[in-house]
């Protein structure tokens, strides 16, 4: 009906159109009608006409359908993490496994390594398992005070024992204060090596909010990471 009324505005809205027999040509909305449901009789008749399924097809779904929920392994797994802590005076900032001097730190139940949770995350997103808050509860009292190096050991054991290895590994680290750049090789020194990776596969940006919101207002530090993982 739509096709019709904007077919027939279209040449009724063009009075050099040389169509005069343009309203014989329109259909009405009830022959457009007639003409799909009889263009897609055979198909509604076929599936009337369908048999019911035999129990060796039913099997054979069954089958089917238990082996879908195998998770395929795939040759390559990609993966995305994103973490934010809030920053509060008088504690301790730590980046990447490093002390980095600021009036102020990571508010969290752990050492709040705001990068190292989010490459966890984008590690255990990859391989499809549950997130680091699932995996490391912030109500056990195992984690509290815990470096995140801990949780990082963990996500790399279980990516080999998926049967995958590092690809590459690209994070960003937004804060406005302090300036990361004295501290990047040193954090990303400690990535290759947690991640038993070569410094060529992990990269590392840094940058400000632009003085906009909590992170730009140093109040809180964030940190997005992209992973690819490879089959063995
Ligand atoms: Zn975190």
């Amino acid at each position: 009906m739509a096709v019709a009324t904007a077919s027939t505005s279209l040449y009724f809205a063009s009075p050099t159109h040389q169509k005069p027999s343009i309203r014989t040509q329109l259909s009405p909305p009830s022959l457009i009608l007639h003409r799909l449901i009889s263009s897609h009789r055979p198909l509604l008749q076929s599936r009337r006409s369908v048999p019911p399924p035999t129990a060796s097809a039913v099997e054979a779904v069954q089958d089917l359908s238990a082996a879908s929920k195998k998770p395929p392994l795939l040759p390559f797994r990609v993966g995305h993490g994103f973490d934010l802590h809030r920053l509060e005076p008088g504690l301790p900032l730590i980046i990447g496994g490093v002390d980095i001097p600021h009036d102020r730190g990571c508010d969290a139940h752990s050492d709040g390594d705001v990068l190292l949770h989010c490459v966890v995350d984008a590690i255990l997103g990859a391989l499809g398992l549950p997130d680091i808050g699932q995996i490391f509860p912030d109500t056990d009292p195992r984690w509290r005070g815990a470096r995140s190096s801990v949780f990082m050991r963990e996500a790399v054991r279980l990516m080999h024992e998926a049967g995958y290895e590092l690809g590459n590994l690209d994070a960003t680290l937004i804060l406005q204060k302090p300036k990361l750049s004295p501290h990047k090789e040193a954090i990303r020194a400690n990535l290759c090596e947690m991640l038993g990776a070569d410094p060529s596969v992990v990269n590392l940006k840094a940058k400000t909010h632009e003085k906009v919101d909590s992170l730009g207002e140093n109040r809180s530090v964030a940190a997005h990471t992209v992973v690819l993982l490879m089959r063995k």
